[in-house]
């Protein structure tokens, strides 16, 4: 190796679910939501005109939105570019302790990448057999916490109470909640920001608020919290969000009709469509997320993934200790749900 090359930054980077662009598709592998934006959203975009100038680097309209939204003070809101540029962020500045943060070891596949990255220690206590988290395990010395909670890929959602435990054990590091689905059904802990001043929530525009292509994600905590989180995204490059996701997210959290009814349709597709599952030898938690992680009887979750692949149905498959034998599916339209169960009844009965 070369003298230059010894201090250059290598890393493993995130790989993200395939984006194949095929017509008649069936894509069901990156949690995205079947539904377009609110038409407030679209209507919105034609009327963007001052693309000169450079946008507002607080993202005021944004933030003074969600605060109405949430019940929060402005100065409780952060805005960034998707929940990811949020969550690096975050890490950035809140886990810069010498000890190891926590977070479980079947979890949203970013996390282990920004650790080392930013070269952050970190341990991850495993899920138990039901694939649920062990929360006492989180009460030990630690440099931060973070996790999703539905979490992700198990879809699977702990109270409120649950939550609060871990805070409580916790009152020396910033406890992060990753809130990218509990729109879906899950309960928030929205309501412990005000108890806690060590919690941060974020949340996401990508999956709820059929908006993953405009890179819109937030959160929420106190003052002194974002206050520090602002510091440290201004230090780094202020201009991150576009002046059009700015306007088009305000119009989105405006819709709140349209967000319910779109909500309430997933959520239906899922509880019908998790019967069906189940009946055709399939076992999962019950998910409170816009996706299924489940895992057959008899046939391997690599063969059916790929067996529909070949059909141009995409879901997500892992190839990782533990849960190489699941099919991580994303709740579609009922219409792709059913095309979904038609190739599986076929597949499953040729085996
Ligand atoms: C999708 C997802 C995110 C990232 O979403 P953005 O599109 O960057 O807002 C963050 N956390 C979890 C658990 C996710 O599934």
């Amino acid at each position: 190796m070369k003298a230059w090359e010894q201090n250059i930054r290598r890393v493993t980077p995130y790989v993200a679910g395939e984006q194949p662009n095929k017509q008649n598709m069936i894509k069901l592998n990156t949690n995205e939501n079947p539904y377009p934006p609110s038409p407030l959203v679209k209507a919105a975009l034609y009327k963007i005109d001052n693309l000169r100038l450079y946008p507002d680097s607080n993202v005021t309209p944004l933030v003074k939105e969600l605060s109405k939204y949430h019940g929060v003070e402005e100065n409780q809101v952060f805005v960034g570019v998707g929940s990811d540029d949020v969550l690096a962020m975050a890490f950035m500045t809140f886990f810069n302790s010498d000890k190891p943060i926590l977070f479980p070891d079947i979890t949203y596949s970013f996390y282990d990448v920004w650790a080392k990255l930013f070269k952050i220690p970190y341990e991850q206590p495993a899920l138990n057999d039901e694939l649920k988290i062990v929360k006492e395990d989180y009460y030990r010395e630690n440099g931060g916490i973070v996790f999703p909670n539905p979490n992700a890929p198990t879809a699977i959602c702990e109270p409120v109470e649950f939550i609060e435990d871990i805070i409580k054990h916790n009152q020396k590091s910033v406890i992060i909640i990753d809130e990218a689905y509990v729109d879906f059904g899950g309960e928030s802990c929205l309501s412990l920001i005000d108890t806690y001043e060590n919690l941060l929530v974020v949340r996401t525009f990508s999956k709820s608020r059929s908006l993953a292509g405009m890179r819109i994600g937030y959160c929420i905590g106190n003052a002194d919290l974002i206050k520090a989180l602002t510091d440290v995204k201004q230090s780094f490059n202020s201009y991150t969000m576009n002046q059009a996701a700015i306007t088009l997210g305000v119009e989105s959290v405006r819709d709140e009709a349209y967000f319910r009814e779109h909500i309430d349709k997933i959520i239906n597709t899922r509880e019908w469509f998790s019967d069906k599952l189940r009946e055709l030898g399939f076992s999962f938690g019950k998910s409170k997320a816009n996706f299924i992680f489940a895992t057959h009887e008899s046939v391997s979750a690599r063969d059916i993934f790929m067996a529909a692949r070949e059909q141009d149905i995409y879901m997500r498959y892992f190839d990782k200790p533990r849960i190489d034998n699941y099919l991580r599916i994303t709740i579609g339209t009922d219409e792709e749900m059913n095309v979904l169960l038609d190739f599986l009844k076929k597949y499953l009965d040729k085996k």
